[in-house]
């Protein structure tokens, strides 16, 4: 058997008719750029997120670097977030202006450690950024509850979490803002790049849409110097179809989640993905943790899985942001993290024998120990 680690392809021919239903008119009006489709997904997204405004943008890096700059955030300032995540998160401060302010991750959750943020809080700070990493909201009473006492926004990286729930409320509008992302691979994907500013707030999402439009107010009258991240009307097509489907495709996503959970929680070395109260994880990713992760990934591969690995090298110790001196054994958490994660494949219209191959797989990797033909590897 074959086990991808996602197929983009499978979900395409499940909607195809749909898709074409809907991409057709754009093209038959030739409305390509801030059309139609594009004000209609904004108005459906927002309220999908239970917000006032949405307004998309080229992609979820853009989404995050455009807030914190209409958060008037930028040289001067430092922006907290976590180690553990996709490079943007980081680097979106980076572009900003600002300085970008690592702490570790909540072993319990591989979200940021609320508990080391009153130490990172320093009079340069303005904002904090947590991560809804793999799909899993982060302990947001607690990161709000710091940011209101020292004054600071919370802009919510939700770019893995599309519909994920934090007690009884859906991420997106439990900050300032909230920054989605819609590369083709999240659990809502475009046919391309795309991303999604949401808030509440009017001026903060008025401001975005001038920085995602070359700085205008009005046409031919730019108010300040911007680039053009605009989300093409094409794209803002497919989403609002797949939009339709969000739900039904993250409540297959925690079947699978929970059949996995099963099958493996006896299996030797192996950690579960961990959930904590209160909270629907809507599985952008299965990750387990493995103490030879390296050597099962190989296993794995052996027998026609693919997996993946988020991340394999936290961002405090990138090449990028060497001129920082942030030292290796800085964040144990988050460097543990990185050696031992393994996120195993996982996408709506994965089948349960699919499964159960896989944790077969696991299962026997972890029966026969270590395996002498593959120990060489590491
Ligand atoms: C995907 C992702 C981003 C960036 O989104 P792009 O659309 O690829 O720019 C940012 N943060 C996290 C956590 C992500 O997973």
């Amino acid at each position: 058997m074959q086990v991808p680690f996602i197929d983009l392809k499978l979900q395409y021919r499940t909607i195809a008719d749909e898709i074409s239903a809907a991409i057709t008119p754009v093209l038959t009006n030739a409305d390509f750029i801030l059309g139609k489709e594009l004000d209609l997904f904004e108005q459906e997204f927002a309220a999908y997120c239970g917000v006032r405004c949405a307004v998309g943008v080229d992609s979820g890096l853009s989404a995050l670097e455009l807030c914190l700059r209409a958060l008037d955030i930028g040289p001067g300032h430092e922006v907290i977030t976590a180690s553990h995540t996709f490079i943007a998160t980081v680097s979106a401060i980076s572009f900003a202006g600002a300085r970008p302010v690592l702490v570790d991750i909540n072993p319990d959750t591989y979200t940021l450690d609320h508990r080391q943020l009153e130490a990172a809080v320093t009079t340069r700070t303005k904002a904090i950024i947590p991560v809804h990493l793999y799909g899993q909201p982060a302990d947001m009473n607690e990161i709000v509850r710091v940011a209101v006492k020292y004054g600071l926004h919370v802009v919510e990286d939700a770019c893995q979490s599309h519909g994920a729930i934090y007690h009884g409320r859906r991420v997106g509008g439990l900050g300032t803002a909230a920054c989605f992302s819609f590369y083709p691979g999240k659990n809502l994907g475009a046919y391309g790049d795309g991303g999604m500013l949401v808030t509440n707030n009017i001026d903060l999402a008025d401001k975005v849409r001038m920085l995602r439009n070359y700085g205008q107010s009005d046409k031919y009258r730019h108010v300040f110097l911007a680039y053009n991240r605009r989300l093409d009307t094409i794209q803002a097509a497919v989403l609002r179809v797949k939009l339709r489907h969000l739900d039904a495709w993250n409540r297959n996503r925690v079947n699978l989640a929970k059949l996995y959970d099963e099958l493996l929680k006896g299996s030797g070395d192996v950690t579960l993905p961990p959930c904590a109260p209160g909270r629907t994880h809507v599985y952008h990713l299965y990750v387990i943790r493995h103490p030879n992760r390296n050597r099962l990934q190989a296993h794995l591969k052996k027998q026609g899985i693919e997996t993946g690995l988020h991340y394999p090298v936290p961002v405090h110790l990138q090449p990028c942001y060497s001129g920082f001196g942030w030292l290796p054994g800085s964040l144990p958490v988050s460097e543990e993290a990185a050696r031992s994660v393994l996120s195993l494949p996982m996408f709506p219209e994965m089948t349960y024998e699919q499964v159960e191959y896989v944790c077969n797989a696991i299962t026997e990797f972890n029966a026969v120990g270590l395996d002498v033909t593959a120990i060489s590897q590491d």
